[in-house]
């Protein structure tokens, strides 16, 4: 038996949400646990340990049983999530999954590299800008690039003001080749335990319409802005 994978929820088929894949039927697996504690994170429940007794230990061949079984059964998207789902033992998930027809998206940090990067469909890089609190590891950030060698690879990047924006545009120069989707910050997170907590919906507007106008004044052409499309059509609440 391979180790098992700490597992916060299994829901959906939902859509995607927000970046590259916005908009595409999915089922989330979002694992539990996280190496960084960013200020402004919304998935505290799949982050801070006092909800970790939520979290099961599950055989790859479980969480495939149960993709199966809420997919009906047809081959999907499956997005990784968390939490950062690098510190979770996902390869034998990924493989037996790819030999079922699933494929596999994986959004994490940057901070972990794994060698079954190489295996997913896609990765989105997301790495924390100033307003999270957070610092990037560079290094190990560009270890995650090479571990997934030939996988489509994004960047994602959430912008919460000024600081991130110009972070974000440093960022976009170190990797050039690297599509790069930028992300209004929600400033209203759920509180763990709390999905019905009220988002600020006028506040996300207002900063998603400053951020289309900063990358429109700096010519910045190559950027995608897109808001969070489930937090417009849902808010906080989770399992959506
Ligand atoms: S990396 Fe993601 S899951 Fe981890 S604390 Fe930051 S926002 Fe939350």
């Amino acid at each position: 038996m391979s180790h098992p994978i700490r597992v916060s929820e299994i829901f959906g088929p939902t859509i995607q949400g927000e970046g590259a894949l916005i908009g595409q039927p999915t089922v989330f697996v979002r694992t539990g646990g996280c190496d960084y504690r960013c200020a402004w994170c919304d998935s505290l429940h799949a982050v801070d340990a006092d909800y970790r007794h939520t979290w099961a230990p599950m055989q790859a061949e479980a969480v495939l049983a149960e993709v199966a079984r809420l997919s009906g059964g047809r081959p999907i998207l499956v997005t990784l999530s968390g939490g950062n789902p690098a510190i979770q033992p996902l390869g034998p998930l990924i493989e037996a999954g790819r030999t079922q027809g699933y494929r596999f998206a994986m959004e994490t940090q940057g901070s972990v590299a794994r060698d079954w990067f190489a295996d997913l469909d896609m990765l989105v890089l997301s790495p924390k800008p100033p307003s999270s609190g957070m610092g990037v590891d560079w290094v190990a950030f560009g270890a995650c690039l090479s571990a997934a060698g030939e996988v489509r690879a994004v960047l994602k990047i959430v912008v919460f003001d000024e600081a991130d924006y110009q972070w974000a545009r440093e960022v976009a120069g170190r990797y050039p080749s690297l599509p790069l989707y930028l992300q209004p910050g929600n400033h209203t997170p759920p509180p763990p335990g709390d999905d019905a907590a009220a988002v600020d919906h006028a506040g996300i507007e207002a900063r998603m319409r400053w951020l289309v106008g900063r990358v429109v004044a700096d010519g910045w052409y190559g950027a995608t802005v897109l808001p969070q499309l489930h937090v417009t059509l849902w808010g906080n609440t989770r399992g959506v």
